[in-house]
C-alpha cells in the first residue's frame, strides 16, 4: 500500500456492465454516460472501457467534459452534451464537435449563428427540468433544425423522473407522451434517433429503449434500483481501499476520535485508518459504517474526521499495522456495496462514488492486471 486511500477502478467490469446493459436493450445503441468524472470513476477511463464493451456513443453534461474527452484522444465517437449551456459553454461544446440538446428556438438560432452543429430536441414529458413541455413546439424545433442547412437534426429525446421507482405509474405516463411524439415524427417521415432510457428504464421496460439508451449508473456496477447490483448481473467497478495505519490497545472507558463518540466498553483494540471526509468518506458515517479487514467485517466507530476513521477490532485481534482495510468492495465472501453506504447516509449510490474527492487517487486495473 503506497497511498493512504485509493479507489481501485476495474475497467474490465465497466466493459462487462456495458455489455450486460446492451444485451438488455438489443437493437438499441448504447450511449455511456460519463458525466461527473464518470460518476467518480474517471471519465476518460470509463469512456474507453465503455467503448470496448460495445458502447458507440458517449454522453456528458458539461462542455468542459466533452472537451476533456476529445483532448484525451476520444476523437471518433459522438459525444452528447446533455446539460444546459451558457453561450460561452456552447462555444466550447461546438469546438469539441459535441452534440447539443435544444428546447427553444433561440437555442437553435445560437447553434446556427455559430456555424451550426448537431442537435437533439428535448421534450419534457414530466421530469420538469430541461426541455419543452409542448410537443407541438418540439415538433416545430425539429422542423426548424431540419430546414437549417448548417444544423444537423440528430436526436429526439426525453428523460424519466421515476424510472427507478418500480411500479409507479408516472413512468408510463412519460413513456406514453414520448412514444406519441416520436410516433408523430416518424409518421411525418422525420429521420431521427429517439432516446429516453436511463439505466433503470433499460432494465425496467423494453418499450422505453427506442434507438439508443443512455446508460450511466449501471455501467459502473451500481444498482439503478439502489438495492443489489448482482441482482441485475452488474459488477461494482470501484473499490475504496485504505490500510490500518495504527493498531492500538484501548482500555474500557477510553475513547477514540473527536467528541468521544466511541468509548470502549471493554478492553480491546482499535485501528486507525487514514481516510475521512476530506477524501469523501462522509462524516454522516460516524458510528454508521463497517469495513473489511482480512475478509472479516468490523464496525467503524467514532467520529469520521477529515483525515482518519477508527475501527473497533474487538478484544482479541489478528489485525496488524499495514493490513488492508476495505471500505467499499468484496473480500472473502463479505462485501460492502455503495448501496449499503448510501442507505446508511440516507442517499443514493450515485452520490457515494461521485462524492469521492480528488485526494483519492483512482488506480485503474483490468481484473487485477495493471492498465
Ligand atoms: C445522468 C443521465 C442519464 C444516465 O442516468 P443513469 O440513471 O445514471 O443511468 C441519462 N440521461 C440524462 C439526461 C442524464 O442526465
Amino acid at each position: 500500500m503506497t497511498v493512504r486511500a485509493q479507489a481501485r477502478v476495474n475497467v474490465a467490469a465497466i466493459s462487462r456492465n456495458v455489455a450486460t446493459l446492451s444485451a438488455a436493450a438489443p437493437g438499441s445503441a448504447a450511449c455511456a454516460v460519463v458525466k461527473a468524472d464518470g460518476y467518480g470513476h474517471g471519465a476518460v477511463a470509463a469512456a474507453r472501457a465503455a467503448l470496448s464493451g460495445g458502447a458507440t456513443w458517449i454522453a456528458v453534461v458539461t462542455a468542459r467534459e466533452a472537451e476533456q474527452l476529445r483532448a484525451a484522444g476520444l476523437t471518433e465517437p459522438p459525444i452528447l452534451v446533455m446539460g444546459a449551456l451558457s453561450t460561452e459553454e456552447l462555444d466550447i461544446a461546438l469546438a469539441a464537435r459535441a452534440d447539443i440538446v435544444v428546447w427553444t428556438e433561440g437555442m437553435l438560432d445560437a447553434v446556427s449563428a455559430r456555424g451550426g452543429g448537431r442537435v437533439h430536441v428535448k421534450l419534457d414529458t414530466g421530469m420538469g427540468r430541461l426541455g419543452t413541455r409542448d410537443p407541438v413546439r418540439a415538433t416545430g424545433l425539429v422542423r426548424r433544425a431540419e430546414a437549417d442547412p448548417v444544423l444537423e437534426l440528430v436526436g429526439a429525446m426525453t428523460h424519466f423522473a421515476t424510472a427507478d421507482e418500480r411500479g409507479d405509474a408516472f413512468f408510463g405516463e412519460q413513456l406514453g407522451r414520448f412514444t406519441a411524439w416520436v410516433g408523430e415524427l416518424r409518421a411525418a417521415g422525420v429521420n431521427v434517433i429517439a432516446h429516453a432510457a436511463n439505466s433503470a428504464a433499460v432494465l425496467r421496460d423494453p418499450a422505453s429503449h427506442f434507438d439508443l439508451v443512455r446508460v450511466g449508473v449501471g455501467i459502473y456496477g451500481l444498482d439503478p434500483f439502489g438495492v443489489d447490483p448482482a441482482a441485475q448481473g452488474l459488477e461494482p467497478a470501484l473499490e475504496l481501499v485504505s490500510w490500518a495505519a495504527a493498531v492500538k490497545p484501548i482500555a474500557a472507558g477510553e475513547s477514540a476520535g473527536y467528541g468521544r463518540r466511541f468509548v470502549a466498553s471493554t478492553d480491546g483494540w482499535v485501528a486507525t485508518v487514514p481516510v475521512g471526509y476530506g477524501d469523501g468518506w462522509r462524516r454522516g458515517l460516524t458510528n454508521n459504517a463497517q469495513v473489511l479487514i482480512g475478509g472479516r467485517r468490523f464496525p467503524q466507530v467514532g467520529t469520521v474526521s477529515m483525515d482518519n476513521v477508527t475501527v473497533d477490532l474487538g478484544p482479541g485481534t489478528g489485525v496488524s499495522t499495514g493490513d488492508e482495510v476495505v471500505l467499499l468492495g468484496a473480500r472473502g465472501g463479505e462485501r460492502i456495496l455503495a448501496e449499503d453506504v448510501a442507505r446508511a447516509l440516507g442517499t443514493i449510490n450515485y452520490e457515494i462514488t461521485c462524492g469521492l474527492l480528488p485526494r483519492v487517487p483512482r488506480i485503474l486495473h483490468a481484473d487485477g492486471a495493471p492498465v
